[in-house]
Parts: C-alpha cells; sequence; structure tokens
C-alpha cells in the first residue's frame, strides 16, 4: 500500500531535522509517496502566506504530515495572521486535528539531562493527551470591552470564553481511553472542577465515557495539584487527559522532566487519523543551519506516524529502537551531550540511526 506523505520542513532547524527523518523513513522499505513544500516563515517569502493553498491542498490529501517547526523573530513584526505559527493553527484547524499526543519519556541513558534526581524520572514514560481545537484558545466572544459596571467601570477590559461541547469531550476521551488500553490502563484526567463549570461537565463526561473501557483506572486531579504531582512522582502518572489550556502548560512541564526538548515527538490526530508529526520544539533560530540540532524528536515523531496514520507499528517499533541503539552506543548530538559520550552532528545523527535500524 502506497502511504502518500506531505513534507513540511517550515523554518529555522526545520529544514536540517525533517531530512533526517525522511532520510530514515525512506530506509525501510516502505512505499512512500513523499512530497515536500513550504510552510511557515518560508512560505511567506515564497508566496505571502504562511500556509499558501497549494501546501494547505497536499496536507489535506495526504495521510500524515510530516512537520519541522516554523518561526523566526525576524517575522515578528507581521501582523498575526502573516506570522509563521499560524500555519499550524490554519492546519490545525483545517484538518480538525483535535488530539495532541505528547509522550515524555526519559530514555535510561540521559536520566543525568533532567533537573530531577535521576531516581525520581529514569525511565519515566508518560503520555499527555491534550484537547487541542476548544477551550479558552477558541472560545467566542472574546476581545476588549468596556466594563458596564461595578469597580472597574468605565475601564477597558480584556476577557476570552472557556467552553467544552459535549462531542468535544467525548472525542478525545475515547483518544486517551484508547491509548491508556495499549499502555498501563491507568487514566488521569486533569481539570479543575472544583472553580470551573466547565471542568466539572468535563469530569461528568469523562466518567461517563468511562463506562465502556471497564479494563482502564480513570482517576482524576485537579491542574494545580498535577502540576506538582508531575515534578514530585511523575512515574506515577500513564496517560493524561486534559483541555486545551491546561494541556499546553502541563506538557511542556512534562517535557522539561526529560532535559532535552530535542528528544520529544508529538502527534496531532483527527477522527480519521490523519496526524501531523511534529517534534515539541520550535525552530530553535538560535543554532540555525549549524548542523548541530538534535534530530531524534523528529524521527521520532515519523515514527508515531507510522504507528498512528499509517498503521506500521513495526516500523515504528523499529525506528524507535534504533534511536535507543545509538544512544546506548553514546552518541549525542550537543543538547544532550555529557562527559563521556561521543557528541555528534545533526547528520551523524542521523547517520547513526539508519545504520542502527534492524
Ligand atoms: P525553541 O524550541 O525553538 O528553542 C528553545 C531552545 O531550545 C533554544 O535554545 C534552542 O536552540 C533549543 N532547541 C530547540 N530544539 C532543539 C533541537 N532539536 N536540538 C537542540 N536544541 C534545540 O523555542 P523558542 O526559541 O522559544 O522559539 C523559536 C521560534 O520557534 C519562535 O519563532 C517560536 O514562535 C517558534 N516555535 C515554533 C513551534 C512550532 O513550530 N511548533 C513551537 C515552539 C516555538
Amino acid at each position: 500500500m502506497t502511504h502518500k506523505i506531505a513534507v513540511l520542513p517550515g523554518d529555522g532547524i526545520g529544514t536540517e531535522i525533517t531530512e533526517q527523518a525522511v532520510r530514515v523513513i525512506t530506509a525501510l522499505g516502505l512505499d512512500l509517496d513523499l512530497h515536500t513544500a513550504a510552510v511557515g516563515g518560508a512560505a511567506f517569502d515564497l508566496h505571502g502566506s504562511p500556509l499558501p493553498s497549494a501546501t494547505l491542498e497536499l496536507a489535506q490529501n495526504s495521510a500524515a504530515i510530516l512537520f519541522g517547526a516554523v518561526g523566526d523573530w525576524k517575522y515578528d513584526a507581521l501582523p498575526r495572521e502573516s506570522r509563521p505559527e499560524q500555519a499550524i493553527l490554519g492546519l490545525r484547524k483545517a484538518l480538525g486535528l483535535f488530539a495532541n499526543l505528547r509522550p515524555a519519556i526519559l530514555y535510561p541513558q540521559l536520566a543525568n539531562a533532567s533537573s530531577l534526581k535521576p531516581e525520581v524520572v529514569s525511565g519515566l514514560d508518560i503520555l499527555i493527551v491534550r484537547e487541542l481545537t476548544g477551550d479558552i484558545y477558541f472560545g467566542q466572544p472574546r476581545g476588549v470591552r468596556q466594563v458596564e459596571e461595578g469597580p472597574f467601570k468605565g475601564e477597558q477590559q480584556g476577557f476570552d470564553t472557556m467552553h467544552y461541547a459535549e462531542t468535544e469531550v467525548r472525542r478525545i476521551a475515547h483518544v486517551a481511553f484508547q491509548a491508556a488500553q495499549k499502555r498501563g490502563k491507568k487514566l488521569c484526567s486533569v481539570d479543575k472542577a472544583n472553580v470551573l463549570e466547565t471542568s466539572q461537565f468535563w469530569r461528568d463526561i469523562m466518567i461517563k465515557v468511562a463506562n465502556e473501557y471497564p479494563d482502564v483506572t480513570l482517576s482524576h486531579m485537579y491542574v494545580d495539584n498535577a502540576a506538582m504531582q508531575l515534578v514530585r512522582a511523575p512515574k506515577a502518572f500513564d496517560v493524561i487527559v486534559t483541555g486545551n489550556l491546561f494541556g499546553d502548560i502541563l506538557s511542556d512541564e512534562a517535557a522539561m522532566l526529560t532535559g532535552s526538548i530535542g528528544m520529544l515527538p508529538s502527534a496531532s490526530l483527527n477522527s480519521s487519523n490523519q496526524g501531523l508529526y511534529e517534534p515539541s520544539h520550535g525552530s530553535a533560530p538560535d543554532i540555525a543551519g549549524q548542523n548541530i540540532a538534535n534530530p531524534l524528536a523528529t524521527i521520532l515523531s515519523a515514527a508515531m506516524m507510522l504507528r498512528y496514520s499509517l498503521n506500521e507499528a513495526a516500523q515504528a517499533d523499529r525506528i524507535e529502537s534504533a534511536v535507543q541503539a545509538v544512544l546506548e552506543q553514546g552518541l549525542r548530538t550537543a543538547d544532550i551531550y555529557e562527559s563521556g559520550t561521543s557528541k555528534v552532528s545533526t547528520s551523524q545523527m542521523g547517520d547513526a540511526v539508519l545504520k542502527a535500524l534492524k
């Protein structure tokens, strides 16, 4: 079966890291139909838009998108709709990518990279499932208005709206329960139900959906406690499911537990398992073009792509084992280097993963 994949390298280190991921998936012996297109600042420079219609069409007509990163400080003065980051929001919206899966895995070989004690984090393997298209980030109305009454009457006031519809909560719940079924069968739903009506509603729906997954143990935690538990005893979690706002913050916190943003893949899926796969980090303009960026997050994102969108789990396992093997060999890009290991470049890391593929 031919798998059509859109490759969107983007800006900064995006080009260097996607190049390595493409080398790896091309070596697997699968029938891949790869198409590359500009996105982000690179697309703005070429076509005047961060998400040109040809790029969007390609993405829509592909089984999966392998995405590098977008953004550069040089675009900061552009109006919001022309900024590189709008490309990601546009793709999420057009493809209905409502489920964001972010694993936080700390390979034992990298336990010293974490700012936490090695025994607290070594072997960490958790998955954060974040709802991505709803919540206060998209709720209407929003804006700036004049306060009509109360102590601030007459002043300007910024405001946003938090809401979740039942379908939105149900579909992310199903993604999370099914992910938990394939892992440790524990799901923790994070909310702020003691204060927010939206969160109480979210919790009620989670409890209803749980009836369909008797093999998964559902627990609930307030977001402030979850933020604490993630640094106190992160290995107690298996899968965490949460809304867009809380998930944004907790997934970055979980990422930092591992000590290297250069190691963390992510997937954003819609209801037909079409997905966008990208490293959790940005375009790192400070190190772009130097062949020193860590390509492993992107290579691991490609593995997630094989598992979730292309139904090629065995090939995903091959890539993940190869990444383990290169770490075992002591090969490290600058971001994860420590004395006693061997520092390699972006392309040398790609070479090593290719060589380690079994
Ligand atoms: P960043 O993730 O790009 O970089 C943060 C730090 O981590 C930098 O010091 C960088 O050198 C380092 N880093 C990141 N990825 C690395 C890798 N693979 N290997 C080694 N080191 C790596 O975040 P930032 O500096 O806040 O943002 C830079 C640009 O990226 C901004 O324009 C921002 O808007 C954009 N951004 C894009 C995305 C995305 O495309 N999804 C996500 C976050 C930020």
